[in-house]
């Protein structure tokens, strides 16, 4: 018996692989081998293609998985995630193909989010980059480096728009933009997938999550939302929809509820947004445990939540093992039919064809390439200049900034000498150890390292609790012993000694990221203390931010002469900071968040709606809408960023002011750098429809150029405007309120500058 079983494993392995083998990949081919292999399937074999467990080598959620092997054997798993190493990898696929009745190869997934060990900027850094070449080069290396490693599937980009930066997942978004956001989430998406996604160096990626997840209330992860319809539409939706239309395969359920079902069950959501309207033609998975999370949600036990999500359109069950262990039931029950859960198989039996899976299942197990690209030379010298555009200027007095190569700097803060913390929040591959820490960075690029002298200054925070909150997952903030007062004086000592002061405050990579939420998003008092005493010395302060998140700077301001943005850099962290302090990089980053004044301000952002009582004046005005304590004006607006250069914009120009519909319309505007420095500018086109047929915000972002304007000179920029970038979701009537995409003729305000706060504006007619 055994031998016979054996033999039949055998047989069906060589049948499937030599089958397969040669296959050329046109979609229909691809799907005659999937039936083909679907009739060979028995219902516990495809249930099995829809369990994803965690193989446990990374810890991400509460859960944990036993007895993989096992598992793979019986053909209970599709695919595996958090298994570090081509030897482990190779050893369960192994096991997939040789050891399991049909072969099926699985599908490793894993986390590679912002590089896989060459680490960029967090996202949030990266969007600040406004480049969407060097954002597509990111997501390109991560997949060269991962595809070598073992890895098929990363689960990103994740493009949830959010609009409150006390929700730790901002770091790992592209802000509160959906027309940028779009942008972004389409060039990663070719980054990762890049042309051919049967090509062994192209991962396959996963949109998430999907819906509305950077929309938690209070900025609490994991948190209730509830939203209308037109705002998912407008402001939330697209950045996943342009992932789709990029052709992303896979898609990732949120946690969160969507208009009171979770989305993990939310079948308006999975079947008809994403894959009636939408055209979505791959897989969808799952979050951690995001189906038995339902039962907490209050949509019944495990059983019932498991064919919900089904039923809804998702495909894959992470970690749950919630399809795993009742879907079998509920199909003998009459409550789940056979053929939802072979479409769901067929789907990601589909994908593994795509992949090439069944020509070669050891394919992305290549340590020769391995050896070669992970962490070269090359990729850290694209992470390098990748992290020095993504940084923001914020201040820059009597232009402190750029600092001589020949001065002696005091180099003071709580992770000024850390490499851990370096590559921000979910970099779960990197060697955090091979980071340059920023005292490294500045001593190689210094003229001389003896011109860097460094104290700690004081610790992260002043409550250990927190400290040791936010110093998991090995990223040490290696909290000091010392009093606060023992701790300032000694950066006072060197701060007197030195020419200027750079002073690195802000958070740890962890104090941001999943479940990272904070209350209090401003500088911890015992940082602001030091910097007060450093400012004391007399001598000039550069405060450096390291932050996942925009934080309130009341505080500091004051308090320092320039202010950098660094957020988190990456794997080159000391050296890209170093080529942007002493000039050899001139700064060209710009927010894609808003900074609020305080907290109590957000959630804030810039394409708000106008209210009936909009504050027009001065601030402040009784029964107009605003605040008793605050203006409405956030400390920075998004899109801003300053430039060692300075850019001086004519007027803004256009083709026409009175447009009819098939008409295009070029505006135009000059911009000198009035500067002896080269420099790059992200100019900026906003526009506001000023009547609609449901309301419309002050203003939207629908184009931008990063234009690199040399010393003296003058550019020309033109973006050409269709009414395509004047449509928007609205009610085709206000009775059935049924969705549509359209643009309306009118009255148009066209504004163009430096960030959404500083515009010039034209009115146009169009269609009128
Ligand atoms: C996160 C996802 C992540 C998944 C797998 C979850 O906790 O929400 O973003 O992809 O874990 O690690």
């Amino acid at each position: 018996m055994k031998y016979l079983i054996i033999s039949t494993v055998g047989f069906l392995f060589l049948f499937i692989s030599s089958s397969y083998a040669q296959e050329n990949k046109s979609t229909s081919d691809i799907e005659q081998k999937v039936d083909a292999l679907l009739s060979e399937m028995t219902l516990e074999e495809k249930i099995g293609q829809l369990n994803l467990p965690s193989a446990g080598d990374v810890s991400t959620g509460i859960s944990t998985n036993t007895g993989i092997a096992k598992s793979i054997k019986e053909g209970k798993v599709g695919g595996l995630f958090n298994i570090n190493g081509i030897d482990k990898i190779r050893a369960v696929q192994k096991i997939a193909v040789e050891e399991s009745r049909l072969g099926i190869p699985l599908i490793i997934a894993k986390d590679v989010i912002h590089g896989y060990k060459t680490i960029f900027p967090i996202p949030l850094g990266l969007s600040a980059s406004w480049d969407m070449d060097l954002i597509q080069q990111s997501a390109r290396i991560a997949a060269e480096e991962a595809s070598a490693d073992g890895i098929a599937w990363t689960f990103s980009p994740m493009t949830d728009i959010s609009r409150d930066p006390r929700w730790g997942r901002v770091s790992e978004g592209s802000g509160e933009d959906p027309y940028l956001g779009s942008q972004i989430a389409a060039a990663m998406v070719r980054g990762y997938q890049g042309n051919d996604l049967s090509a062994e160096n192209t991962l396959l990626a996963c949109v998430k999550h999907f819906a509305l997840y950077g929309a938690s209330e209070a900025g609490r992860d994991y948190n209730t939302v509830d939203m209308s319809r037109l705002r998912m539409y407008n402001d939330y939706f697209p950045p996943y929809k342009a992932a789709v239309d990029a052709g992303v395969g896979t898609v990732m359920a949120s946690f969160n509820e969507v208009d009171g079902i979770p989305a993990t069950g939310n079948k308006w959501l999975m079947t008809h947004v994403l894959r009636e309207e939408w055209g979505f033609d791959g897989f969808v998975v799952s979050d951690y445990t995001g189906v038995s999370e339902m039962i907490a949600h209050g949509m019944g036990d495990l059983q019932s939540v498991s064919a919900m999500a089904l039923k809804a359109g998702v495909e894959m069950d992470m970690v749950s093992e919630g399809f795993l262990s009742t879907l079998k039931k509920s199909v003998d029950e009459g409550k789940v039919s056979e053929e939802i859960i072979t479409n769901a198989c067929r789907l990601i039996l589909k994908a593994k064809f795509q992949l090439g899976l069944f020509d070669d299942p050891y394919k992305y197990m290549d340590e020769e390439r391995a050896a070669k690209v992970i962490f070269s030379d090359e990729n850290r010298a694209i992470a390098r200049k990748i992290a020095s555009e993504s940084m923001v200027l914020l201040k820059n007095e009597e232009e402190v900034l750029p600092i001589q190569k020949d001065a002696k700097i005091a180099l003071i803060g709580p992770l000024a000498n850390n490499k851990e913390n370096m590559v921000g929040t979910w970099s779960v591959s990197a060697d955090i150890m091979k980071s340059i820490s920023i005292f490294d960075g500045m001593k190689e690029v210094s003229a001389n390292p003896d011109n860097i002298q460094y104290a700690k200054g004081s610790n992260l925070v002043e409550d250990p609790a927190l400290e040791e909150r936010i110093s998991i997952f090995g990223k040490n903030t290696y909290r000091d012993a010392r009093s606060e007062s023992e701790m300032i004086n000694e950066a006072v000592q060197i701060a007197i000694n030195s020419d200027i002061i750079v002073a690195i405050l802000g958070e740890a990579s962890e104090s941001s990221g999943e479940s990272s939420s904070l209350t209090d998003i401003s500088i911890p008092d015992n940082q602001v203390r030091l910097l007060k005493a450093l400012k004391e010395t007399g001598k000039k302060v550069i405060v450096v931010l390291l932050s996942g998140r925009p934080l309130v700077l009341n505080e500091i301001l004051p308090h320092s002469d320039a202010i950098l943005n660094a957020w988190f850099p990456g794997s080159e962290a000391g050296l890209a900071l170093a080529d942007v302090l002493y000039g050899d990089v001139n700064p060209s980053g710009k927010l894609t968040m808003t900074y609020p004044q305080n907290v109590g301000q957000i959630p804030i952002y810039y394409s708000h709606k106008n209210t009936g009582r909009p504050l027009e004046g001065d601030w402040f005005e009784k029964f107009k809408s605003n605040y008793l304590d605050v203006s409405n004006k956030p400390e920075f607006p998004f899109g801003y960023g300053l430039s060692y250069s300075q850019f001086e914009y004519g007027e803004i120009q256009l083709s026409s002011s009175d447009l009819k519909s098939q008409d295009k319309l070029k505006v135009s505007i000059s911009v000198k750098n009035k500067s002896d420095r080269d420099g790059k500018e992200v100019v900026q086109l906003y526009i506001r429809d000023i009547v609609g047929s449901t309301t419309r915000p002050v203003k939207e972002l629908k184009a931008f150029e990063k234009v690199l304007i040399k010393a003296g000179e003058t550019k020309e920029v033109t973006f050409e405007i269709t009414t395509d970038n004047l449509k928007y979701y609205t009610y085709n009537n206000l009775v059935d309120q049924d969705i549509v995409h359209i643009w309306e003729p009118g009255e148009f305000e066209i504004m163009v500058g430096t960030n959404s706060s500083d515009l010039q504006s034209k009115t146009v007619n169009w269609g009128k």
